[in-house]
């Protein structure tokens, strides 16, 4: 049952499942990487949103104060690692015609949009990398008055060889000093770094760089990796309960993170790291090269080649849940489809159990046996979420709930064998795991409209064959919702509010 004590979850830094104990109780501050808003949102978005929205509402379950931040990335994320090419926003600025900061809001609006629609809760700050370019020289300064970051030629950089002499520059990704070296690129004759792995915490901006702030280096911008340091520690302190992000975030970006953060206050900043997997088209990574890059609103409307037709938001919804976050999950117009199966069996056994009346007259036996068998598939329902929120596994034990419920709305038991008490059990616990916690809602696969195109269609035929009692009938209940039929004289029947 509900038990805050139990609820374990999987800590990327120590690489096991540990029970989450927060630092502050009932106050839990989250980080998440948000997104760097240049494209429209993808299935990675999706499943991002989406697994840290599950949590936070688990949190919220347990009766946590959740602290959610969730920022917005709008400068410092360069195309290449290794701070090479060019500004993401700048670059899509320059193919679109537009200012940056309008790139900044159209692709925020969207992110926004489509978030909406997964039903995903809103963080409760959203901080702009762009709006906190003082607290990142701030925070600049004090990592090169501890002496592990250097100023070449208007830019800093962060040192690592210096770092990693105190501390394990690979402590959540696993990476080791000498693998990085090896792996890294001979700095060319006009790099400015000392040592192949630092990493830049701020930019020279080169003249024909739009994005650009003064500081005490000169003209320049920050680093991303900067930018979510500065943010945590501004609305979260310097050790916060939990970080999130995608798998691929670990490394660099999580990585440098927390140099940042032990370089600036000697402190791990977040206590627990947690990383979602990817999303995998038919098997294969999502790339544009490969053009199976399927963005929400292609899914939504259905527009990419790959799929068949239109997808809900709910459907992509109840998708990324069937699978645990830190598994792969590949996505395929078959999965999908089943997906869509299962999301509408579970949506109309909850709309049907809700229906469901109990007699108040009968003295039917309470069948103990069944709420034994209920009460054990809810315990399986906590023991999963308990269980770093395996998502699918209680959508597997709410379909085992589903089989009972059913026996119900089909006519095949009577409710009353559950006495009042089982049933309401029966529907707050559906409630809290399909409404509640997994987020899902009902799609509405039919706008106002068309539903009053059908009405009207049957009351022509009504009027047509001079069965009055339907036509005053459909009239009044219209009338009753504010609704007025008006009959044109040429035989064709319209609407209109009263
Ligand atoms: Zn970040």
């Amino acid at each position: 049952m509900k038990n805050k004590d139990n609820f374990q979850i999987y800590n990327t830094l120590s690489r096991k499942k540990e029970i989450f104990i927060p630092i502050n109780p009932p106050y839990v501050g989250m980080y998440l990487c948000g997104p760097t808003v240049y494209s429209d949102s993808h299935l990675g978005h999706a499943r991002s949103a989406i697994t840290f929205d599950i949590l936070v509402r688990y949190l919220n379950h347990l009766n946590y104060k959740v602290k959610y931040i969730r920022n917005i990335t709008d400068v410092g994320h360069l195309e290449r690692d290794a701070d090479e090419g060019e500004d993401k926003m700048a670059k899509k600025a320059r193919i679109e015609k537009l200012d940056v900061m309008e790139v900044a809001s159209k692709y925020t609006n969207s992110y926004h949009k489509d978030l909406q629609k997964l039903n995903t809760l809103k963080p409760n700050i959203e901080p702009i990398a762009t709006g906190h370019i003082i607290e990142q020289i701030e925070l600049i300064k004090t990592i090169i008055k501890n002496n592990l970051a250097y100023e070449v030629n208007g830019s800093v950089y962060f040192d690592v060889k210096n770092y990693s002499n105190k501390h394990n520059y690979g402590i959540l990704s696993g990476r080791k000093i000498e693998e990085l070296l090896s792996n890294t690129r001979n700095l060319s004759g006009q790099s400015d770094k000392r040592y192949p792995l630092d990493f830049a915490l701020w930019k020279k901006a080169s003249p024909e760089h739009i994005m650009r702030w003064p500081s005490p280096w000169g003209e320049g911008f920050p680093g991303w990796h900067l930018e979510c340091s500065a943010m945590s520690f501004k609305y979260l302190g310097n050790h916060f309960d939990i970080h999130g992000g995608g798998m691929e975030l670990s490394f660099p970006h999580h990585e440098c993170e927390i140099a940042q953060s032990l370089a600036a206050n000697d402190v791990q900043p977040a206590k627990y790291w947690m990383h979602h997997n990817m999303v995998t088209i038919d098997g294969k990574k999502m790339s544009k090269s490969l053009n199976n890059f399927i963005t929400l609103d292609q899914l939504f409307n259905g527009s990419h080649p790959l799929l068949d037709k239109p997808y809900s938001p709910m459907v992509l919804r109840y998708f990324i849940l069937q699978a645990h976050y830190r598994s792969t999950i590949s996505f395929s117009v078959e999965a999908l489809k089943s997906a869509e199966k299962g999301y509408i069996k579970l949506l109309n056994t909850f709309l049907g159990l809700n229906k469901l009346i109990l007699e108040q007259t009968t003295n039917t036996k309470i069948d103990t046996e069944l709420l034994k068998k209920l009460d054990s598939l809810y315990e399986k329902c906590y023991d999963y979420m308990n269980d770093d929120l395996n998502t699918a596994r209680i959508i597997a034990t709410l379909f085992d709930v589903s089989k009972v419920i059913n026996l119900f709305i089909n006519g095949q038991q009577s409710i009353s064998i559950l006495g009042k008490d089982g049933f309401e059990k029966l529907k707050n616990t559906f409630a809290i795991f399909f409404f509640e916690i997994l987020g899902l809602i009902e799609q509405e696969s039919i706008s106002k409209n068309d539903l009053l195109n059908i009405i009207l269609s049957i009351y022509k035929d009504a009027k047509l064959n001079k069965k009055y009692d339907i036509v005053d009938q459909i009239r009044a209940d219209l009338k009753n919702n504010k609704i007025i039929i008006e009959d044109r004289k040429t035989g064709e029947v319209d609407w209109k509010y009263e």
